[in-house]
């Protein structure tokens, strides 16, 4: 057991910006006490005697007693709450110098400030989540699309860490029957064979390949996916940019080559984030300014994982057209045949092996935006993620299994390779010491307070 850290810490948890409600965080020993002297509830009920989850109504003091703000105060007590430890929270309106007023005053009353966090941290250290848990805490405040934010509530659930225990259980019985076997030869051990054996293994070792390819296949889903819309001038590349953010953000003009510079914003595209950038037309232009917006549509459009490759279907294909689908080379591309309303001249055949998906829209009206969005669904979906069964969401938990996945694999050939039980054992062992780790279970501090350290202050 780790030394339960004893300081009362306090934060603005909420966020650091101006709100409707502000809630000012304490955890630790001291928690009520120190809560008691910055808060003064209305009723005769005391912080100190209530039980757990209780609310008092009343007002945050300042050392004089003068009143700050009206507020609540949310009293838990250890172990039932969020840390472990005793906490109170102090809602109080969310103007920043009121929080920033309340939490001065709690520091004053003896807490200290909270690390960032340091109140997950302490919900580790006492034993409330495991540590894949906790990261999916951190995941859960940064989830930017749908199925991130499933991802992480499945991984704050503890579906994750299941699933690891129970790998791990197997292979920790399958080691207990080599070890045995080992140190105790003569004895009456039950049998287990090298087939079980190598079953256990590759049950898994499936489980472990799964894992890894759907974190790298889940990563564009969690962490968006850069996506540029591109296209010589006019095609229509503001008109859909303003169609797929829902308002007028980019200049739609009927002269060519308005929108000078990178237009960005982050839209929700059938769960999937994009963080999309509507680039200048790409095409020769001697304007000096222009030129430049131009260089910056060329770079962005190098570093895209996903582009839309706009085309005015009602005009032929033109050379610039043609020297768009060199410049996207490999990424990953639809392309949008736009202003379907008018009468149709390019040739959509000419170009379609080229690209992922071909889609006629009508992007001044939105006629054809579901296609697109089935377009972008198929693409970045191949290899389909359900965001509930389990999943990795940081590197560090992918890391650790890659390690697991390797000592397992020494483990399996060891085996078939007819080596000592020693040998098969020694992998074995490197293996589950890998997934005390995702748990974190056996873990150094340094790699603790890397996890810790990622979080905001507050959390
Ligand atoms: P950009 O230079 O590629 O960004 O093109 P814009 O979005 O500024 O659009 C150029 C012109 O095409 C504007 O006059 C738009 O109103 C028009 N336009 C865009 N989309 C459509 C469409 O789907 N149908 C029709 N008929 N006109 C469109």
């Amino acid at each position: 057991m780790r030394m339960i850290e004893q300081k009362t810490i306090a934060a603005i948890s909420t966020a650091q910006a101006p709100g409707g409600i502000g809630i000012v965080r304490l955890s630790g020993d001291r928690a009520k006490e120190i809560a008691e002297k910055i808060f003064i509830p209305k009723g005769r009920k005391k912080i100190s005697e209530v039980p757990g989850y209780t609310s008092l109504y009343g007002s945050a003091v300042d050392e004089n007693g003068e009143r700050v703000d009206e507020a609540l105060a949310l009293v838990f007590t250890a172990p039932k709450s969020y840390t472990g430890e005793d906490v109170v929270e102090i809602s109080c309106h969310g103007g920043m110098f009121i929080m920033r007023r309340i939490l001065a005053l709690a520091i004053r009353a003896g807490a200290v400030p909270a690390q960032a966090g340091e109140f997950t941290k302490r919900a580790f250290l006492n034993g409330r989540i495991d540590l894949t848990r906790a990261e999916s805490v951190m995941q859960l405040i940064s989830a930017s699309g749908e199925d991130a934010a499933k991802a992480a509530a499945s991984g704050n659930e503890g579906v994750l860490q299941r699933k690891i225990e129970a790998i791990r259980d197997s292979l920790v019985s399958a080691a207990a029957h080599l070890t045995a076997w080992a140190d105790y030869p003569d004895e009456e051990v039950p049998e287990i064979t090298e087939e079980e054996l190598s079953q256990t293994f590759s049950k898994a070792q499936a489980a472990f390949s799964k894992l890894l390819r759907e974190f790298d296949s889940g990563r564009m889903l969690r962490e968006g996916v850069k996506t540029v819309i591109a296209g010589r001038p006019n095609v229509g590349k503001s008109t859909l940019m303003n169609l797929l953010s829902g308002y007028d953000r980019s200049i739609v003009t009927e002269h060519a080559g308005t929108t000078r510079d990178i237009v960005e914003d982050v839209i929700n595209f059938a769960g999937i984030p994009l963080y999309i950038a509507d680039t200048a037309g790409i095409h020769d232009t001697q304007d000096p300014i222009e030129s430049i917006g131009v260089d910056r549509a060329v770079t962005k459009l190098s570093q895209a994982q996903l582009v839309f490759a706009v085309f005015d279907s009602s005009e032929e294909l033109t050379e610039e057209d043609l020297s768009l689908i060199g410049k996207i080379g490999n990424i990953p591309a639809i392309a949008v045949f736009n202003k379907s309303d008018l009468p149709q001249k390019a040739d959509r055949e000419r170009i379609r092996d080229k690209f992922s998906a071909v889609v006629p829209l009508c992007a001044k009206d939105g006629e054809g935006l579901d296609k697109l969005e089935e377009a972008v669904v198929s693409l970045l979906r191949q290899n389909p993620v359900n965001p509930s069964e389990g999943v990795l969401f940081t590197e560090r938990q992918r890391d650790v299994i890659e390690r697991a996945n390797e000592a397992l694999s020494e483990a399996a050939s060891a085996l078939a390779g007819g080596m000592t039980f020693d040998a098969v054992t020694v992998s074995l062992e490197g293996c589950i010491s890998a997934l005390l780790e995702l748990t974190g279970e056996r873990i150094s501090d340094t790699v603790i307070d890397e996890v810790f350290s990622k979080f905001c202050v507050g959390k």
